[in-house]
């Protein structure tokens, strides 16, 4: 008898390998393995087996080893990784071997059966002192009762601003779930743990006899071996965790929740460039079960299905916990008017001052870290562009060094010009870190903290700086993207928002719905406690739609004029698009294999493809980079094209001189 096995390689299909005579066939299906591959060993997974190989028998080789000291992959865990494999082009096993935790990534040895043993000790943390539910509002009730009452797949799009109780309904919802079954497992997707303490907690205080287990890269390797294995065994009843949980293996998956669903981060950036938002939503399909895709501003996508009925739509209208909406008032500030000065206009700095005066808290948001974004000489024209990237090094007047954001390129700033010697550079711009010190002087006294990817280097120094911030030792929170998710800030009465207007203009056609879900986040920060709060943002465009929205926090008209525009221009989700990127030492090749697999595809049925073009980045870690985008009204012809295409486009870069790395991306996010 033979077993097909896939292995993290790009293969077109399974391997073939000799099992003892005897085996039993069945109970290989879903077994982790180890193979010999040309002169490795290494780690793989039986997906199938046959009486006979399609190759000579007598060039068959051996499995090595198959672990059965813990039970098989499920036959739903298998289609899932199959099905993402085949919708994002990799092989199988780029898809399935990754997915599992490291113990079993790397050749489990012979002594596997003791780590196991050792990994099923280590226990699950469990909740402490048991937190009781509020009483659900009208709308959360309904929300939970229609996803208790879901029978099968129901994909359900839970929409409600920030503070009105999503994750109470999540929670609920779990807990029915979990009541009528003793296995019943519930699998909860978040874009990033680490800024989400509270939700953990708030996990654990309202399941404090239920084991859960947290499934992030940050974990080290021995511990999300032993999470991995209590879902896998069913240990685990709460599986929470980041894009990568979604490959978790549940055996008793009873529901889906993704919080936050529009987040780019559930999206891959690398590798099989996998949704873990849209596998979530597979998975559903294919256990049969209900999911919940929470958000305050869904993914255009998202709402597109909810519109079209595809997505139960559920709606929260009020903030739960006190504070209503309409208690925040949001204003542009007209920077061609009221000029800023350092960055900030007259009105935004008297409304500090008075928020201060008051006793109030306030946050600054500016999408930006570091001191300037460019260093600049003013006598001959010299900026700090980086040495590898087509874009300039920051500034970071702390340590004194000009930083790229994109390649981590990093250089002592100069004491004088490199070009022209005058010593007079110009930081031009700001960031967070040039913000800070000018609230510093504009507020003498403030308690200033700063929260971005430099000040949070730390391990803990985020959660330690969102504490100050609850605990009210704090009256000025700057920082980035940072400060806006999922956290609770109770005194915040005035939020500010610094330079929103290079992505109100960005050529990204997704810019606008990122843009419009930050500010909205951001805005959401105030007046949670029902304090009277109010909202700057300084812009040069104060009549645009999408400000204005913002200012109704009027999420279903925004997304009604996006879907008109979208689909005016046929772009995505009314059509379907994948973009194929290559990268070489110079730009010529690179744009030479995009041409020759343009040619290469020029037939294709039902598809559109692009010219080769240089990508917006067009240079980064000293690479250059094109684009080729393919388009299609319909998903099955974008697929079948680009099955076949694939492999005529690895054959054009195997036989390429100098070297073209390329990748294909299926719903690219960022074009
Ligand atoms: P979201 O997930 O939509 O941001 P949360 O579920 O975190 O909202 O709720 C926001 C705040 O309101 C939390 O402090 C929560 O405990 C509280 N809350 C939620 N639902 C209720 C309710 N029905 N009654 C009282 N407080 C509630
Ligand atoms: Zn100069
Ligand atoms: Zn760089």
């Amino acid at each position: 008898m033979i077993v097909q096995v896939v292995v993290d390689a790009p293969l077109p299909a399974a391997l073939e390998y000799a099992v003892p005579a005897g085996a039993d066939g069945a109970g290989l299906i879903g077994r982790c393995c180890v193979v010999p591959l040309g002169r490795r060993r290494v780690s793989g997974l039986i997906v199938g087996t046959a009486a006979q190989g399609s190759v000579n028998a007598a060039r068959l080789r051996g499995v090595e080893r198959v672990v059965d000291e813990m039970a098989p992959l499920g036959a739903h865990w298998l289609q899932l990784t199959r099905f993402a494999a085949e919708y994002y082009q990799h092989a199988w096993g780029e898809v399935a071997v990754p997915a599992l935790p490291p113990a079993l990534r790397a050749p489990p040895g012979p002594r596997f059966g003791a780590v196991l043993q050792r990994m099923r000790a280590a226990t699950l943390t469990q909740g402490v002192a048991p937190l009781p539910a509020p009483v659900l509002n009208d709308e959360q009730q309904a929300a939970v009762a229609a996803i208790d009452a879901a029978e099968g797949f129901v994909p359900h799009l839970l929409h409600g601003v920030t503070g009105s109780g999503k994750t109470e309904v999540y929670l609920e919802a779990a807990a029915r779930r979990l009541a009528r079954d003793a296995r019943a497992q519930v699998l909860l997707l978040v874009p990033e743990i680490n800024l989400t303490p509270q939700l953990e907690s708030r996990l654990r205080a309202r399941f404090p006899q239920l084991p859960v287990a947290v499934l992030h890269s940050g974990l080290a390797a021995g511990e999300r071996s032993a999470q991995w294995l209590a879902a896998h065994e069913g240990r685990a009843r709460l599986v929470l965790g980041t894009r990568l949980a979604v490959f978790a293996s549940l055996p008793h998956l009873a529901l889906v929740v993704v919080d936050e669903e529009h987040d780019a981060s559930f999206k891959a950036s690398d590798g099989p460039r996998c949704s873990a938002r849209d596998l979530a939503v597979k998975r559903a399909q294919l256990a049969g079960v209900p999911v919940v895709l929470g958000s305050a501003t869904p993914a255009i996508e998202t709402w597109a299905h909810a519109q079209r009925g595809k997505y139960r739509l559920l709606t929260l209208g009020h903030r739960a916990g006190g504070g209503r909406a309409a208690d925040v008032q949001v204003r542009m500030v007209d920077t061609r008017s009221d000029k800023p000065e350092q960055g900030l206009t007259a009105s935004v700095r008297s409304a500090l001052v008075n928020t201060l005066a008051a006793g109030g808290q306030s946050l600054v948001f500016i999408n930006r870290r570091g001191y300037a974004p460019v260093l600049a000489c003013e006598s001959c024209g010299w900026l700090s562009q980086c040495s590898r990237c087509s874009t300039y090094a920051a500034f970071h007047k702390g340590d004194g060094s000009l930083r790229c954001h994109h390649c981590g390129w990093q250089v002592r700033v100069p004491s004088a010009c490199p070009t022209c010697g005058n010593v007079d550079l110009r930081a031009v711009g700001q960031g967070t870190q040039r913000i800070e010190e000018t609230l510093g002087t504009l507020l003498p006294g403030a308690r200033i903290a700063r929260l971005d990817r430099d000040s949070t280097r730390r391990k803990d120094a985020a959660r330690d700086a969102l504490e100050a911030m609850h605990a009210g030792a704090v009256d000025v929170l700057v920082g980035t993207q940072m400060i806006a998710k999922g956290h609770d800030f109770q005194r915040v009465s005035l939020v500010v928002v610094l330079n929103a207007d290079a992505q109100l203009v960005a050529a990204d056609f997704r810019a606008p719905e990122r843009l419009f879900a930050t500010l909205l986040q951001v805005a959401g920060r105030a007046g949670r406690a029902g304090h009277a709060s109010r909202v700057l943002v300084q812009t040069r465009y104060p009549a645009h739609p999408l400000l204005q929205a913002l200012a109704r926090a009027d999420y279903a008209g925004f997304a009604h004029q996006q879907l008109a525009e979208r689909q005016a221009a046929r772009l995505p989700p009314f059509v379907h698009q994948a973009l194929l990127t290559a990268e070489a030492r110079a730009m010529a090749p690179a744009l030479a294999l995009l041409s020759a697999a343009q040619e290469a595809g020029a037939a294709g049925r039902g598809v559109r493809l692009y010219d080769a073009v240089p990508m917006p980045l067009e240079r980064l870690a000293g690479l250059y980079r094109a684009q080729l985008l393919v388009e299609a009204p319909r998903r099955a012809d974008l697929q079948a094209f680009l099955s076949d295409w694939l492999p005529a486009v690895a054959m054009l870069a195997r036989a390429r001189r100098p070297q073209v790395r390329w990748q294909i991306e299926v719903d690219p996010q960022q074009i």
